[in-house]
């Protein structure tokens, strides 16, 4: 078996990512199931993370193995929960050592103390490295048929979590949503459409993008593709997921919601840049209409598993289409550097 190759950042120091040779065997305190890596998915948060932005080593070390958008193949599971051969994914998030309320019954995604580690951002290692070990509670197994696609559960579990929050909240009364905006066609977006096509919606998808695969994929859904601005667009949605993240998209959306509407928080922003705005019709239009605003990020275990059912229920061919470029480990760097008509991108481990 060749060495350990893993994918490394010194965090909070930019462009120190470096692809180190011969790293030790996952240590088994990692955990009982050994993996061998077949893929990692790379998302903004890796971009972040490559600047010097985020991101933190485990406990006395320097360096962090990024990669928390993982596929992998069991080699051996002497707990018996999968079987050698199995595909799996580790869950990103794990809980707080207090626990926190919420990190005591397995609700990690919604910690309360912060104290939360992450593989491949935040005090875990990542699993962007030839082989990796997981506990069995934090492994998920995937369909075999999702072998092509299911670097995209990660990604999937966080859409899945955001629409588990928006169905509860929505329930608060009687509620029959009909339209759903999705703000932002990249990865997040196209797979927050994918479910709310799944659930049967009304689905309208608004990018900045007038070429490249984008308005392809949307239609392909189903839905229709928008490139105006909110403001200008002929409806009010019941539900909106935002996924870009970009200041005036996300209080236009705020202003565009019907009423008892749902704005659902999944972009980041980066913050630091002010704009102007009238905080007060903002308020007015939020409690005379009933809506709420809430922000989504992570995924628990029920999550996960609603994700590899969404996945296995969707079209393969279009779920292969959002991965746009499949990169060898080796080349490492062009896979971190974000080119033009990127979807998602994969780094690819053992062929
Ligand atoms: C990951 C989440 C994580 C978040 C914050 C996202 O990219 O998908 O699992 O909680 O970053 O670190």
């Amino acid at each position: 078996m060749r060495g350990v190759r893993a994918v490394t950042v010194n965090p909070r120091v930019a462009n120190s990512l470096s692809l180190i040779e011969d790293q030790p065997e996952p240590a088994p305190e990692e955990g009982a199931i050994l993996v061998e890596a077949l893929a990692v998915g790379i998302c903004g948060t890796d971009h972040e993370i490559i600047a010097g932005e985020y991101g933190e080593a485990p406990p006395g070390a320097d360096r962090l193995v990024i990669g928390h958008e993982s596929l992998g193949r069991v080699l051996e599971d002497p707990s018996g929960t999968l079987q050698p051969g199995d595909l799996v994914a580790g869950i990103v998030r794990h809980p707080d050592p207090v626990p926190c309320p919420n990190c005591a019954v397995g609700e990690w995604d919604m910690c309360r103390n912060g104290q939360y580690t992450e593989h491949g951002i935040k005090a875990l290692p990542g699993f962007a490295r030839d082989r990796w070990r997981i506990e069995p509670q934090f492994a998920v197994g995937l369909d075999p048929a999702l072998a092509r696609v299911g670097v995209l559960l990660e990604p999937t579990s966080v859409v899945a979590k955001a629409w588990d929050h928006i169905e509860r909240i929505g329930h608060r009364a009687e509620w029959e949503p009909q339209t759903v905006l999705v703000t932002g066609a990249g990865p997040i977006g196209l797979l927050a459409a994918l479910l709310a096509t799944q659930r049967g919606l009304a689905v309208h998808v608004l990018d900045r993008a007038t070429s490249g695969p984008k308005p392809e994929l949307v239609a392909a859904l189903g839905a229709t593709y928008h490139t105006v601005a909110v403001n200008d667009l002929p409806f009010e949605p019941d539900v909106v997921v935002e996924c870009t993240g970009a200041p005036t998209v996300v209080i236009d959306v705020m202003c565009k919601a019907a009423p008892t509407g749902i704005v659902c928080l999944a972009g980041v922003s980066s913050g630091g840049r002010s704009i102007d705005f009238d905080a007060g019709a903002l308020n007015r239009a939020l409690v005379l209409e009933n809506n709420v605003v809430f922000g989504s990020v992570n995924a628990n275990r029920r999550h996960w598993t609603m994700a590899e059912q969404a996945l296995a229920r969707a079209d393969q061919s279009w779920l292969e289409s959002l991965l746009t470029r499949r990169v060898p480990v080796e080349r490492y760097d062009e896979a971190y550097t974000a080119g033009p008509g990127d979807i998602k991108v994969v780094l690819e481990f053992a062929s």
